[in-house]
């Protein structure tokens, strides 16, 4: 199939990605924005399973690593928070707090998380003695709690975010480092199995994290042209554990300051990515590994044969069900035209029809939900055909994304371009030589913002910087971001 006709097929998302996706969100199942808290949003069943399933894929990876699986609290207290001065300064203007009072009317404030290097670090003050304690990994699966500023969306921009959060701590700067490489392959990983394609940056020093000596991001496309980070790597230095003064015995008896990490990935905005990304205009398009029906069998019923049609259907449905998730829809009061039309939109990746044109020639018709191609198979090797077709397609979706992300990056030599290239939804590839005066100034004329430098691959600058002209440090990418 040729690139054209794959973004034939997705022309309303990428024309009118909003309403494309705010319909999709609810008619498919995936979430439900009308709670009346701005910015909190009720997951619906197909939402909140393919979030258990891509937290269950991301768990299993971190604990074969050595993280441990922890449950730290919700709150911090004023004082703990207000201990790294970078972090509380990133921090402090989006928190939620609780206010507590007394019986005597004495008023106490806590915290709630917006992230928990301020209610973990404490901790390994206390765990931490001596370098047989380290390294220490640990990570949880939780809701975090930023009041922010700008608008909110469903999945993209929320105020109760489901992420999963890393932290480590080390002996040396080279263990540090270490770690920031296994983390990013874990989420790397990850992604790929999802398919998402993503640029990984490394966001520029003043857009780090609060309190971090530099962040890594792993930005994906969105076909709106915003730019969605679905994950993080933060590498700490020493600006943590000074300010918690977590500190440990060296092999040589001396005592110093942990190196740390931390790292986190937001399940609600890979659940936008998975939508945004492989989606069509028939609806969802999901990786077998998150789909909560991964095969949806229909029966063609045809008058007088209706018998021999469930009884088929019934028994390819038991060759199928103990590999795959798999739902047989013999519903009488719907046409099979309608069932496709549903399923399709549910983003099942295989439909099987079976009518009795299928049942004489001992054969199954599969219908591929990523390029709508049908597919005849025998029974006799239905198991295996459907094995290869989900790794194709799964190979497909991964490869087709990719295709997009790089179709969208466009090399930007003048800030007329850049801003060009920012208006079609696309993303701007320019030369920069560091300065801040001229980061400003690409921001403003270009109208997208610095999202860093590659860090999986060296770019050398081959032209000026596109703001001044003068020599160029490094190529960084510009875009608009959620
Ligand atoms: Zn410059």
């Amino acid at each position: 199939m040729s690139s054209e006709s794959q973004q034939a097929i997705s022309l309303k998302k990428f024309t009118n990605f909003t309403e494309w996706f705010d319909e999709l969100l609810l008619n498919a199942r995936i979430a439900d924005n009308r709670f009346p808290v701005k910015g909190f949003i009720v997951y619906l069943e197909n939402g909140a399973y393919i979030i258990k399933r891509v937290r269950e894929m991301l768990e299993e990876k971190l604990e074969k690593t050595g993280h441990k699986l922890m449950m730290f609290p919700l709150v911090t207290t004023e004082e703990l928070f207000a201990k790294e001065v970078e972090h509380i300064k990133g921090f402090s203007t989006e928190v939620f707090v609780i206010e507590q009072k007394s019986e005597k009317g004495a008023e106490r404030r806590l915290i709630i998380r917006p992230t928990s290097e301020t209610i973990m670090y404490p901790m390994f003050k206390l765990w931490i003695r001596s370098h047989a304690d380290l390294p220490l990994k640990v990570h949880q699966s939780v809701n975090v709690y930023r009041y922010e500023t700008k608008a909110t969306r469903a999945l993209y921009r929320v105020r109760e975010i489901p992420w999963n959060e890393a932290h480590t701590a080390h002996e040396t700067p080279s263990d540090a480092e270490k770690q920031v490489k296994e983390a990013i392959e874990i989420y790397s990983q990850v992604l790929k199995e999802l398919g998402i394609s993503f640029l990984l940056l490394k966001r520029p020093d003043f857009d780090k994290f609060a309190g971090a000596v530099y962040s890594i991001a792993f930005d994906s496309w969105n076909p709106d042209g915003r730019v969605n980070q679905v994950a993080t790597v933060h590498n700490l230095g020493r600006n943590f554990s000074k300010a918690y003064d977590i500190t440990f015995e060296k092999k040589d008896g001396s005592r110093g300051y942990v190196y740390q990490l931390c790292y986190g990935f937001g399940y609600s905005r890979v659940l936008a990515a998975i939508i945004a990304q492989h989606g069509d205009d028939r609806g969802l398009v999901l990786p077998p590994p998150v789909a909560p029906t991964q095969i949806v069998i229909i029966p063609i019923l045809f008058k007088g044969q209706e018998k021999e049609v469930m009884d088929y259907s019934r028994s390819i449905f038991n060759e199928l069900k103990d590999n795959w998730r798999t739902v047989l829809d013999d519903r009488e009061d719907i046409t099979p035209g309608e069932k496709f039309y549903y399923w399709e939109m549910m983003g099942v990746p295989v439909r099987v029809e079976i009518g009795p044109k299928e049942i004489l020639e001992e054969k199954v018709t599969l219908n591929r939900r990523d390029t709508l191609e049908r597919i005849q198979c025998s029974r006799s090797n239905l198991v295996e055909e459907v094995k290869k077709l989900m790794e194709n397609l799964m190979q497909n979706l991964r490869e087709r994304s990719e295709r997009m992300l790089y179709k969208l990056i466009i090399d930007a030599t003048t800030l007329e371009e850049a801003a060009k290239a920012i208006d079609n939804k696309c993303i701007a590839r320019v030369a920069w030589c560091s300065s801040i005066e001229c980061a400003e100034k690409i921001k403003e004329k270009a109208g997208g913002e610095i999202r860093g430098e590659r860090y999986d691959i060296a770019e050398h600058p081959d032209r000026p910087c596109i703001a001044c002209g003068q020599q160029a440090k490094t190529i960084i990418y510009v875009a608009r971001a959620y």
